[in-house]
């Protein structure tokens, strides 16, 4: 069911074209977007309600949730759903705690000083996906990072659900009152970003909009980036795993399944120097697939173009592959796999050695789950701290700094055909303006 690709005898040069990819085409989904986008933009709460009896079957008496109700979904929450959900919260706000910047303050030159302060953007909108599968583990994923940031405003949105009653699904409401957050909105898809980005008479527009989602939510993002701020395009999830002869192979086949259950776009690859292993995990995903309450999905993940077993010769060549791929999630199981996954140059989260499985890091690891998809764990990081925060710089120079450093800086102005730069400084001494 999951595709070979042979890369043994010598790596291609461009080893991305070669790898299995989603084809997720952002692009083409653009062209649906772009007028939910300017719908949104003119009528408001109006054109979001259509959009949601129109993808969602849903027509809501409001779209935002009554406080009352996301009150009565904790109050009303399995008790062993609610132990495992605060001890996601707990763990989650260990890491991202630590992620916390301190201002700093540099000297320059004496009287002259650069500091950076880290100030949190002061509202956002958190989107947490419900379409396939509903994740009240996104809901800590975006808030916890947002509040240790300090931002002030926050609001989520989640797809409405049917079954109940057009509200979000009830365990990421009550995700949400755990987490002292009641500003829910039921919307989902690009309506839900746009409603972010341009504001509707239910919801005061964000400065940032996270969080990951399907091809809607990601072409939203960056259609409207720009307009809104937004964090990377995380996309239908993907596993990458680089094993060794070591690995056990019903381990790596839980693994990659777990991701496949996600979505039947999610990326599973098997990047191993062991045609040993190779055919023992081939064989392995045949029993347990069968055995999956999501069959259907999973094969179809499996299956897809974008999962494959891939067969290198040893690995060094291991690691050139999985850095051109650049996975959400990266998993090395191979022998000295810490000293493996410091190689690594690009992965969303790696995961090292047997007991440290992608699932974990989904729930209960501590660290955050909302990762690059795509190949963009080449250039952006996951959720974080960071995410909700902008360094600004503030300047303070005294009067004999700025005269020191007067005639480099008419210098470089007049370098630039930019007089005025520089005048700007000499009228602060007796040089004067010209007039
Ligand atoms: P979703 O909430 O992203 O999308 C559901 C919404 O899509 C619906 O509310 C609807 O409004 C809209 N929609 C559905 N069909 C449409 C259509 N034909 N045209 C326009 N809009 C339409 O939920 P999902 O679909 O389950 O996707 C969630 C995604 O998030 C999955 O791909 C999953 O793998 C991914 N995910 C990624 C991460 C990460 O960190 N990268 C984490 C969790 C989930």
């Amino acid at each position: 069911m999951i595709s070979r690709i042979d890369l043994r005898g010598s790596l291609p040069g461009d080893l991305r074209s070669v790898l299995p990819r989603a084809e997720l085409d952002v692009e083409a989904a653009l062209e649906k977007v772009r007028p939910i986008c300017a719908d949104v933009r003119h009528r408001g709460s109006a054109a979001v309600r259509e959009y949601t009896k129109a993808f969602d079957g849903v027509e809501p008496e409001s779209l935002r949730v009554p406080v009352p109700v996301i009150h009565q979904s904790l109050a009303a929450l399995d008790p062993a759903v609610r132990d495992a959900l605060e001890e996601c919260v707990r763990r989650a706000r260990l890491v991202h705690r630590d992620q916390r910047r301190t201002d700093v303050t540099t000297q320059v030159v004496p009287g002259g000083t650069v500091t950076e302060r880290w100030v949190p953007v002061g509202r956002v909108g958190l989107y947490v996906p419900g379409g396939q599968a509903v994740y009240p583990s996104s809901v800590v994923m975006n808030v916890v990072p947002a509040q240790e940031a300090g931002v002030g405003s926050l609001a989520v949105t989640s797809p409405p659900q049917k079954e109940f009653g057009g509200w979000p699904h009830p365990v990421i409401l009550a995700a949400c009152a755990l987490l002292g957050v009641d500003e829910v909105h039921a919307v989902g898809g690009a309506q839900a970003i746009a409603m972010f980005a341009y504001g509707t008479d239910e919801c005061r527009p964000a400065d940032l909009v996270t969080g990951p989602g399907n091809v809607w939510v990601a072409a939203a993002k960056r259609q409207l980036r720009g307009v809104i701020g937004i964090d990377s395009e995380a996309g239908p999830t993907e596993i990458a795993i680089l094993a060794d002869a070591t690995a056990d192979p019903v381990h790596v086949a839980a693994d990659l399944i777990s991701q496949a259950e996600h979505d039947t776009l999610a990326a599973a690859v098997l990047v191993t120097d062991s045609e040993e292993l190779a055919s023992s995990v081939t064989k392995e995903l045949e029993t347990q697939v069968a055995a999956t309450r999501h069959v259907e999905r999973i094969t179809a993940a499996l299956g897809g173009r974008q999962s494959g077993v891939v067969l290198v010769d040893d690995l060094e060549a291991g690691l050139r592959v999985v850095d051109a791929y650049a996975a959400e999630h990266l998993e090395i199981q191979t022998a000295g796999a810490r000293e493996v996954a410091a190689r690594v140059r690009n992965a969303g989260a790696i995961f090292i050695g047997p007991h440290a499985p992608v699932s974990l890091g989904d729930y209960l690891a501590g660290s955050n789950h909302v990762l690059p998809t795509g190949g963009c764990a080449c250039h952006s990081s996951g959720l974080s701290v960071q995410t909700f925060l902008r360094g600004v710089h503030v300047v303070e120079y005294d009067e004999a700094a700025l005269a020191e450093a007067t005639p480099r800086v008419v210098i470089l102005a007049e370098a630039e055909d930019l007089p005025a730069h520089g005048a700007a400084l000499k009228a602060r001494f007796d040089w004067g303006v010209p007039r």
